[in-house]
């Protein structure tokens, strides 16, 4: 059924041009809460810095273990292709940023094929990584959650507003 699902996904994105299939993507974006999983566990890349937080990076990454979502390997010192390319299969790659606005902390972009997870790539404010709960927040996004505008939850839009908790609605 996947298959068949995924082979109707691509036929209609093709023959009724690329303006249908954007919008069958953002409405499957906005009516789930997540939209998009990974076939294996993503590795971590620190492309940052050597300043980034392994502490901060660990604590976010147990909060999703013990939840049930795995995380690859923390990778403080990939190799540079991994972070000289845009992005990299199977990897969540994490960069300062350039040209986020201001009144952001931090960003995540996928890279997907229907709803499976290709790549992620994290970028922080500088020294934004060291805030609470904001780098759990942007795994969560790596992970393939969407926002939640519920008060104490850790997908929660609004920074003040965000929390430890957890649940799918
Ligand atoms: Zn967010």
């Amino acid at each position: 059924m996947k298959q068949i699902g995924k082979f109707i996904m691509v036929f209609i994105s093709f023959s009724a041009g690329l303006m249908l299939g954007v919008n069958i993507k953002t409405f499957y974006e906005a009516s789930t809460f997540k939209p998009y999983s990974w076939s294996n566990p993503p590795k971590i890349a620190n492309c940052y810095g050597p300043e980034f937080s392994k502490l901060q990076m660990a604590r976010a990454m147990d909060y999703w273990a013990i939840r049930g979502y795995t995380l690859g390997d923390y990778i403080h010192k990939p190799s540079d292709d991994v972070c000289e390319r845009e992005w990299t299969s199977g990897y969540v790659v994490l960069r300062k940023s350039k040209g986020l606005p201001s009144s952001t902390l931090a960003s995540t972009r996928r890279y997907t094929v229907v709803t499976t997870m290709q790549g992620a790539v994290i970028r922080y404010q500088p020294g934004s990584y060291n805030l609470d709960l904001l780098n759990e927040h942007e795994l969560g996004h790596a992970l393939g959650f969407t926002h939640l505008e519920v008060d104490n939850h850790i997908m929660h839009p609004n920074y003040g507003k965000m929390g430890r908790s957890f649940w799918i609605p």
